[in-house]
């Protein structure tokens, strides 16, 4: 590992300062520094802003949530009223990696944790997220667990967190603190579509410091969805989150009930949370039956350009679209 400068920021103006070139940010650490090990992060300065003042969660006048960027993913997934208001999202996080990291990482960490592409990972092999320009071996090799969505000639990789994929469809936004100030960034626009700069995953300038993010409220049930490899320790081969309320009877065979409003999105098929907007506009308004969920299904995944071998993702996301929504029916009117 290279030698690096570590310092403890106090507060975000310090962290600002501090961030000079070639800084990066520590959260937890549960990602940064394995990156490290592997040679794939070479920062020459550490900034912890893992205790900054963002450790609370606020809970506002109109049920908006203000989660500060340095809570953990153990104690935003424990909080009584996250769970209470905003099932999902305890749910995602609660599917991710284990308790011990979920104990150590960050709000911020988790939403700029990096893709787990294993080419991305080895130094030894070429890689135009990590070294640009070099190419993309993902694409003609190994890539099953990669991108059907939204991908790129220069990149293919996706995006690991669990909870962003809450975050996307729970229509949060992310309070930045830039050296040109502080803004807020809707959530579809904090990460980013691959295209020609594959090393760029969010559309964060440089030094910018993530402070929080705020959730409104979510009036409506909702369930968080993972498929993958083995039961615990695993990231998504996909992924969805669910919000849906219907209005009208419905019948004894489940049947009946329009669909009032609805959010969704999906994990583990692109380079960033995918949020599902084309399958919401089938939805709305639409009676909420199987056909109807399959059809809004398919209108999202109409797009989807699969690879050599992650074919099978497509019908994947389809039927967990489907059967969430129909699970979530049962309880939404
Ligand atoms: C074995 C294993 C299994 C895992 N499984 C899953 C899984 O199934 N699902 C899942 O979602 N995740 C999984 N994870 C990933 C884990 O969730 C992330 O490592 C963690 O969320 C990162 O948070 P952190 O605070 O430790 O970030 P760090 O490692 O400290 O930082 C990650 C990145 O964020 C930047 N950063 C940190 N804080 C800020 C900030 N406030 N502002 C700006 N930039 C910042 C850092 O510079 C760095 O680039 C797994 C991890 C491991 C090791
Ligand atoms: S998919 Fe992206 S991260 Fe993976 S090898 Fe290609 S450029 Fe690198």
């Amino acid at each position: 590992m290279r030698p690096f400068v570590y310092e403890r920021a106090a507060d975000a103006a310090g962290a600002l300062e501090m961030h000079q070139d070639g800084a990066l940010y520590l959260g937890g650490g549960t990602n940064l520094v394995d990156l490290m090990r592997l040679g794939v992060e070479e920062p020459t300065r550490l900034v912890d802003v893992s205790r900054l003042p963002f450790g609370e969660i606020e809970v506002l006048g109109d049920g908006t949530l203000v989660i500060g960027a340095a809570v953990s993913n153990s104690d935003l997934a424990a909080d009584r009223t996250v769970r209470e208001t905003h099932p999902l999202l305890a749910q995602a996080i609660l599917t991710g990696a284990s308790g011990q990291i979920r104990n150590r990482a960050t709000v911020g960490g988790n939403l700029l944790q990096r893709t787990r592409c294993s080419y991305f990972q080895d130094t030894s092999k070429p890689c135009n997220k990590r070294d640009p320009g070099t190419g993309c071996p993902a694409r003609e090799g190994e890539h099953h667990n990669l991108a059907i969505l939204g991908h790129s000639p220069a990149c293919v990789a996706t995006h690991p967190s669990d909870m962003a994929v809450a975050l996307a469809a729970l229509d949060a936004s992310v309070r930045v603190q830039g050296r040109e100030g502080e803004r807020t960034v809707p959530f579809e626009e904090f990460h980013r579509l691959p295209g020609n700069e594959p090393e760029r995953d969010s559309n964060l300038r440089d030094g910018d410091l993530v402070t929080a993010v705020e959730v409104p409220p979510l009036p409506m049930p909702s369930r968080y969805r993972k498929v993958r490899e083995r039961a615990s320790f695993a990231f998504a081969l996909v992924s969805v989150a669910a919000a849906i309320r219907t209005v009208g009877a419905t019948v004894p065979d489940g049947e009946g009930g329009v669909v009032r409003d609805v959010r969704l999105a999906l994990g583990g098929v692109a380079h960033k949370p995918w949020r599902c907007r084309r399958a919401e506009d089938v939805l709305r308004g639409a009676p909420a039956t199987e056909e109807t969920f399959m059809r809004a299904a398919e209108a999202e995944l109409e797009a989807a350009a699969p690879l050599r071998d992650n074919g099978y993702k497509v019908p994947l996301a389809r039927n967990l679209i489907v059967r969430t929504l129909m699970e979530l029916r049962e309880v939404a009117s």
